[in-house]
């Protein structure tokens, strides 16, 4: 099973169809001359550059000398003079810079001819692009060498350009090996420059074979043992050079190579066969090269007289019966061309395996241009364009194609094609899965649930995209549709989304070139949304307006298909690199894949009718498949079934009830230890606070915090999003955290017991996601087991600290050190007895840009110079210890002054604390609004209680107007503030922090406002005693009032939200 292209890169190597080829008038005497190369004596060609690759410096020079009138002659003359004391040597040796080197050769060849020479014009035009260009035949032959398994280099005596950087106006990518003499520092003929060329090739002398220009060049390398070819004119060199290699490099057909020993057809009975065949007049020796590519079912390029004829067959040895069917290839083409789609003219399907060892099938080569860049570069606007409508019609007259008047109504199942498309790619990736990719898993779930629910049954191409059309080189005209290997009967739209791949791929992706980045409208190519309206108007359909689904589903596909080719390059089939690279496009296909899936999403969403929304109608999600902790990865949360648990993305959950049964029954667990054990013990705690024993953690809170670890209910607020593999959170998405995370916001003193509570959980998800290994095992897993506490140093007293850029605090690099000084306050948890790691802002270079002046440090408590001066009280509250939501352990004053830290314990590196401070308030930035909203929930509740027990004026407070208008109000403020909440939860988790941005900045700026309203009415409601600490609400209040700045004030939030919503 197919999708031979993305199973062959790098490089991707091209099918057998090809470019624009003139036939070869020669090829029949040549063949006599080509012996088969494999197992040859030589492993490498090495190439000289001046007057080999490109044009000499003395071709260049006599022609300069005409055009400016001088002695014809006189650069080279001057350039070897001197010998090797000579500039021209000590140039190219790197001995000399340009300027230099240009006025001491000037010189010389002004004495030489006793007038001024303007060598800076020579060397402008030895350099310049029109002159300095590779020889499309040593391109092609070079192609060629390694498409035969040889190694190429080239060893150049070669000089610095005025930037700097060496001179090389080749593709490196065409070398195994560039050697410069100005970066070594010695010429050929130097043997030593010889030696180390082939030693980084590998390869001993007798392996290789040298090209130069220049006689003594050769020699020096002759008297090594390396074999050598004298280059006057490329032709010729390229000639003698392939009587050495044994195989052609020139008038090529594009992507061939000889034919490799274990792909070998036996020639006579192929001969034999072609001549009954082709009739009498078929004649002559039968050349049989192979494409490249077609490790599925190889294929062939077959010369016979003027037969030019492509044969495919089934690859050697036992086959699965379904697999490699080229019958069905033969097939569908036949039925095609008989149709009057364009496809190569099939000739012949000869099953007998007698002949060549398998069945196999001839077709005739098909001449014309295959556009590989969907860019198409070097192309008009319009040009453009009418080769996407020309595509687009051709893949509108396949789907038109009456698959019974084709005799192909066999030909695959009719109905349910995605469907089963989904299931088969879905067990091809759990079979190849190595990890898990979260987007895959939303997508196994999502896409069986958004069916589309018509689906036309038409003959599908599998694989229909630019590069597998031949076009007519004068006109914009498709002559063949190529490669028909998945070809099946199916929904053609899925072939419609998957020719649109290219268009959401960057221009530099490795498999194919794509349009992502490029302004495509200018460039005349119709975007993906006019593709598909254009091949609805085509067809004479109603427009598809589901074609996200179709797009998440192609990028499903592709996504899959790279998990096999990564799992078997871990087999070692591939080179690490290569197995490396296709592991990470799986995951980013796949991330492609949702964001579709997401868009889509939002589509069914907005068209949901207002009357039926209801918790459950948002979520469509079910029966998801557990999410194993991969063997061996230890994982610090002790929530065992959220452990395995479904990450719900891509339904907003806008209640507990919907989420997912693992999360729901820890929802209710956490209920019930709330209920239990927290709220009963709430008012022996804050008298605690208010007690001398206040700045040691009150031991009712060390007991549960043992209690919630043994229940699993434990670091819960870690996302699945920075802990993909759970090694050390509940593998909980935003989304599910978030209706946790409210309910831990009902009591100020809950956080803290799940091991929850800031600044905690912003400085351990900073360290999970930027700390080393050794970091992460100093501070990351004592944080996580709940046996120290940390906290962040930012703000600074003389400076505005709600612009992070205003900080002061210098970090100064001395004898292997960071030396820290500066004045901080507001650092919550500093004075908790337990606080062990300090995670300090400052600034490492105040002269770079603004945004990487900040670095990030590591710093131990107990590190001498750190002088707590004060504690700071809030609304008069000291804040002490294991007591508040926002926070733990008072908020302290403290001097920095000379304090040392190993280098080791910087955080990413210098200048980018700016980076880890947006990462670090990423998921922790909604946290506390989370809680506010379980605040407010929490004080709606015990207004209710008290306005209906308590009689004023002969009636209960809960029959006046006014107290029945306040509950009112705050039910409608806590729903709205809470559906914007889990609406960013949702953004993140689906689309990302950036992308939630605005989200983010909405709910900073509304929940904690909220909040205090909500909290103010209580108050009221309660009278004098709201006030005092007989119930959580004065410390709610406190608590809200100061979010309005801790989390960064409104004011800046305000700012935020207005700024995106112009720009909208
Ligand atoms: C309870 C609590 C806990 C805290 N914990 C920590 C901690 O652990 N670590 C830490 O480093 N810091 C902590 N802080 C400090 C907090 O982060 C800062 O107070 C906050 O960033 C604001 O900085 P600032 O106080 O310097 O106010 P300033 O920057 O001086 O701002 C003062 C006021 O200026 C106005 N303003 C500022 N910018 C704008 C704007 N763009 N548009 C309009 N008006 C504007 C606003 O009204 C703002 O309130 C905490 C603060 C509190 C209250």
């Amino acid at each position: 099973m197919g999708f031979v292209w993305l199973f062959r890169y790098p490089p991707i190597l091209w099918a057998w169809r090809t470019v624009r080829l003139k036939p070869a008038q020669t090829w029949a005497q040549q063949l006599l001359r080509w012996k088969h190369s494999e197992g040859g004596p030589y492993k490498a060609v090495i190439f000289d550059m001046g007057g080999v690759l490109i044009p000499s410096p003395s071709t260049v020079a006599a022609e300069w000398e005409v055009q400016n009138r001088i002695p014809s002659g006189t650069i080279i003359k001057a350039l070897v003079a001197g010998g090797d004391k000579g500039p021209w040597l000590k140039f190219m040796r790197g001995e000399m810079m340009v300027e230099e080197f240009l006025q001491a050769f000037g010189m010389q060849c002004s004495e030489m001819i006793k007038s001024p020479v303007p060598v800076d014009s020579f060397f402008s035009l030895l350099t310049s692009r029109q002159v300095a260009q590779q020889f499309s035949v040593m391109t092609e032959a070079i192609n060629r060498i390694r498409a035969e398994g040889l190694k190429t280099a080239v060893l150049s005596n070669n000089f610095y350009l005025p930037n700097g950087e060496s001179f090389l106006p080749l593709d490196r990518k065409q070398f195994d090996v560039v050697v410069e003499s100005c970066l070594e520092g010695m010429c050929k003929p130097d043997p030593r420059i010889y030696k180390m060329c082939l030693q980084r090739l590998q390869v001993e002398p007798t392996e290789a074979i040298f090209l130069d220009d220049l006689g003594h060049n050769l020699k020096a390398a002759a008297q090594l043992g390396i074999h050598t070819i004298k280059v006057n004119d490329a032709e010729n060199a390229l000639k003698e050079l392939e009587t050495f290699l044994g195989f052609p490099l020139r008038k090529i057909i594009p992507n061939t190579r000889s034919v490799r020993k274990t792909m070998e057809i036996p020639r006579d009975s192929l001969e034999k066969y072609l001549r009954n065949l082709l009739g009498s007049q078929a004649a002559g020796p039968v050349e049989v090269l192979q494409f490249s590519h077609g490790q599925s079912n190889p294929t062939y390029s077959i010369r016979l007289a003027s037969h030019h004829l492509v044969l495919r067959k089934k690859p050697p040895g036992k086959l699965l019966p379904s697999a490699h069917a080229v019958e069905r290839e033969f097939r569908i083409m036949k039925a095609l061309q008989d149709a009057g789609v364009p496809v190569p003219k099939v000739l012949d399907l000869c099953e007998d395996p007698s002949i060549i060892g398998t069945p196999f099938y001839l077709m005739e080569y098909c001449l014309g241009q295959i556009y590989k860049e969907a860019s198409l570069p070097g192309m008009e606007p319009s040009q453009r364009k009418a080769i996407y409508t020309a595509m687009n019609r051709v893949l509108g007259q396949l789907h038109s194609v009456d698959i019974k008047a084709a005799g192909l109504e066999d030909y695959g199942k009719h109905g349910d094609y995605i469907q089963r498309q989904v299931q088969t790619w879905t067990k091809q990736y759990r079979t190849t899965e190595t990890g898990t990719i979260p987007a895959m898993e939303r997508l196994i779930e999502w896409l069986p649930q958004h069916l589309p629910k018509a689906q036309k049954t038409t003959v599908v191409h599998g694989d229909f995209r630019l590069d597998n059309l031949i076009f007519n080189p004068e006109k914009a005209e498709v002559l063949a549709i190529l490669d028909w290997e998945l070809s099946t009967l199916g929904d053609p739209l899925s072939d419609v989304a998957y020719s649109c791949l290219a268009h959401y791929l960057p221009s530099d992706f490795p498999i194919i070139k794509g349009l992502s980045d490029l302004d495509i409208t200018q460039l005349g190519i119709p975007t993906a949304e006019e593709y598909f309206r254009m091949y609805c108007r085509h067809m004479e359909i109603p427009e598809a307006d589901n074609w996200n689904f179709y797009m998440a589903f192609s990028f499903f596909r592709v996504a899959a298909i790279l998990q096999g080719v990564y799992k078997r390059s871990l087999r070692g089939q591939s080179s690490s690199a290569t197995a490396e690279q296709s592991g990470k496009l799986a995951e980013f296909m796949s991330n492609l894949a949702w964001d579709f899936a997401v868009k889509e999403g939002f589509r069914i969403f907005k068209r949901i009718p207002t009357t039926r929304l209801s918790t459950r109608s948002y979520c469509h999600w079910a029966h998801r498949r557990p999410l194993l902790i991969p063997s061996g990865a230890r994982s610090w949360a002790t929530f065992s079934k959220a452990s395995q648990a479904a990450t719900s993305k891509g339904v907003l959950i806008i209640s507990p009830e919907a989420l997912s049964e693992p999360v729901r029954d820890l929802h209710h667990r956490l209920e019930r230890f709330m209920e239990t054990h927290v709220y009963p013990i709430e008012q022996e705690l804050r008298n605690y606070q208010m007690s001398e024993a206040r700045w040691t953690p009150p031991p009712q809170i060390e007991e549960l915090k043992e209690k919630a670890k043994s229940e699993g209910l434990w670091n819960l607020f870690l996302p699945v999003e920075t802990d993909p593999e759970k090694k050390y959170g509940a593998g909980l998405t935003n989304l599910e955290y978030a209706h946790l995370c409210e309910l831990m916001g009902k009591s100020l003193y809950a956080p803290e017991i799940f091991n929850c509570s800031a600044p905690d959980t912003g400085n351990m998800e900073l360290l999970v996601r930027y700390g080393t290994e050794e970091q992460k095992t100093r501070w990351l897993l004592p944080l996580l087991e709940g046996k120290i506490r940390s906290c962040f140093a930012m703000t600074e007293p003389q400076v505005a600290s709600s612009d992070a850029t205003n900080i002061e605090s210098s970090i100064r690099e001395e004898q292997g050190v960071y030396i820290l000084n500066g004045h901080k306050w507001w650092i919550s948890g500093i004075l908790d007895p337990r606080c062990q790691l300090c995670v300090f802002m400052g600034k490492t270079d105040p002269h770079a840009p603004r945004h990487q002046q900040q670095s990030v440090l590591l710093v131990p408590m107990d590190t001498p110079g750190i002088k707590v001066i004060r504690p700071l009280s809030l609304y008069g509250l000291e804040d002490p210890p294991g007591s508040l939501s926002v926070s733990a352990g008072g908020h302290g004053e403290v001097l920095f002054e000379n304090v040392q830290v190993p280098k080791d314990h910087m955080v990413l590196g210098p200048g980018r604390g700016f980076e880890i401070a947006q990462g670090r308030l990423g998921p922790g930035r909604i946290h506390h609004c989370m809680r506010l909203i379980g605040y407010s929930e929490r004080t709606l509740t015990l207004m209710k209680e008290r306005v209906k027990s308590r009689v004023a004026f002969g009636k209960p407070l809960a029959e006046q107007g006014t107290i029945l208008a306040d509950i009112a109000r705050s039910r409608a403020d806590i729903d709205q503030a809470r559906l914007l909440v889990l609406k960013a939860a949702h953004l993140m988790d689906v689309a990302g922090n950036k992308a939630a941005a605005l989200d983010i900045a909405m709910i900073k700026m509304v929940a904690p406002t909220m909040a205090q309203r909500v909290i103010d009415r209580a108050i009221q409601a309660f009278g004098a005693a709201g006030l005092n600490n007989d119930s959580p609400l004065a410390q709610f209040f406190s608590w809200a009032r100061a979010l309005r700045l801790a989390d960064g004030p409104d004011e800046v939030h305000r700012t935020t939200v207005a700024k995106m919503e112009l720009k909208r």
